[in-house]
Parts: structure tokens; C-alpha cells; sequence
């Protein structure tokens, strides 16, 4: 007799139903039809622990904490090939970095330490205070937010691709450009957090 097997997984989409109402683009990922094209062009795929195929397979399967503790929705480098060649128009990498935020949001264990979180939130804060992203003060945020003798480290490691940067006049040495009217940027980012607030959590 042959033998069969017994699910041992129980399937739940709540997650899903979630993430197809909550998160960016995610109203399309049910039309995957896990044909496996994205995962197949994503260049960061051998440094994922799932490709977006997979990723987006286990959310209909309800695995939440190892989706948003997974390093796929980190490693993505926003390249769009899955964008794409995706037949069903799904905007995988849109999907992928609301991941991201909502892993973040939820305080998921590491989420906040790895170096594309601690890069995003460089980036993020030189453009929120100057409206502009300064690579100079990008970049030392972000070393420096691994303390100070590994943040002197990093930079020096790095000196010889800044000096190369400002010959070729990639990055400049005078003050930080601002943006004109830093009143009005704060109201749209106000704005925005009001309506970043409304999409609740994903429990
Ligand atoms: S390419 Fe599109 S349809 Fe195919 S697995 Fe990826 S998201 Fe799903
Ligand atoms: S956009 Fe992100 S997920 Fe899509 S192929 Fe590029 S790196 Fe991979």
C-alpha cells in the first residue's frame, strides 16, 4: 500500500489577506501564479534566504514571522527585472521593501540591524532634514551607526572610492544642499506619517 503523506501544516491566510490589503502592490500578489520568473532573474538570489517566488508562497501558507524575519525583503536592490518580466504584473520589489517596513514596525528581531535597514534609515534621515540626500553625511551616518572605532574603520576602508567620487565629481566638498522650502517638507512628511499610521499593524 502505498504510503500517504499527512499535512503537517495548516493553512491560514489571514497574513495574506493582510499583506493583499495592507502593503504596497500587494493588492496583485494574488495573481502569482508561481511560474518562478522573478526568483529566476533576481540577481540577489543566492544571497536570499527565499526567492520572491518562494516569499510569496509562504505568505499564503500564513508563515508571517518567517517571512518578515527573512533576509529576502532586505537584499533586494530594486534592479525591477522581476518588475518586468513578471506575466501577472506583480511589483514584486514594491512588495518586498513594504515588507521591509512593516518587519521594521513590528520590531522583528534584527530587522532594524542589518545594513540595508541601517543604510535606508541614513538615507532617509539626510532627506528628511535637508530634503536632499548628501552622500557624505549618508555615508557617515551609516558607518558611524555601527559605533564609533568600527565607523572610523568602514571609512577608511572606504576612502580611496571618496576620493575617487569627488575627482570624477560624484560627491561634492562644500555645505550640504537643502532644499528650498523646508517648511513645506515637513508638513508633507507629516502627511505622510498620519497616513503610514492608518495601515495598522499585521497581526
Ligand atoms: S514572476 Fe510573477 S507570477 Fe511568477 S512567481 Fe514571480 S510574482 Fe509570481
Ligand atoms: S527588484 Fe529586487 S527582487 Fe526584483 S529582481 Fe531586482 S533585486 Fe531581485
Amino acid at each position: 500500500m502505498s504510503h500517504v503523506p499527512t499535512p503537517t501544516q495548516t493553512y491560514d491566510l489571514s497574513f495574506a489577506r493582510w499583506v493583499y490589503g495592507h502593503v504596497d502592490g500587494g493588492d496583485r500578489l494574488a495573481l502569482c501564479m508561481q511560474c518562478g520568473t522573478c526568483s529566476g532573474s533576481c540577481p540577489l538570489g543566492p544571497q536570499m534566504d527565499f526567492g520572491p517566488r518562494k516569499l510569496f508562497m509562504m505568505i499564503r501558507a500564513g508563515l508571517k514571522d518567517q517571512v518578515l524575519g527573512s533576509n529576502t525583503i532586505w537584499n533586494c536592490v530594486s534592479c525591477y527585472n522581476c518588475v518586468v518580466r513578471c506575466p501577472r504584473q506583480v511589483p514584486v520589489k514594491h512588495i518586498l521593501q513594504s515588507l521591509a517596513t512593516v518587519a521594521v514596525r513590528e520590531g522583528y528581531p534584527g530587522a532594524r540591524e542589518t545594513d540595508n535597514a541601517r543604510f535606508a534609515k541614513a538615507f532617509w534621515w539626510s532627506a528628511a532634514k535637508y530634503g536632499r540626500t548628501d552622500e557624505r553625511l549618508v555615508t557617515a551616518k551609516f558607518y558611524f551607526s555601527y559605533g564609533l572605532s568600527k565607523g572610523y574603520r568602514k571609512s577608511m576602508a572606504n576612502l580611496a572610492i571618496a576620493k575617487g567620487m569627488v575627482k570624477a565629481r560624484r560627491m561634492h566638498l562644500g555645505l550640504p544642499h537643502k532644499c528650498k522650502n523646508a517648511g513645506e517638507l515637513k508638513l508633507i512628511l507629516a502627511r505622510a506619517a498620519e497616513i503610514e499610521a492608518r495601515h495598522g499593524d499585521a497581526s
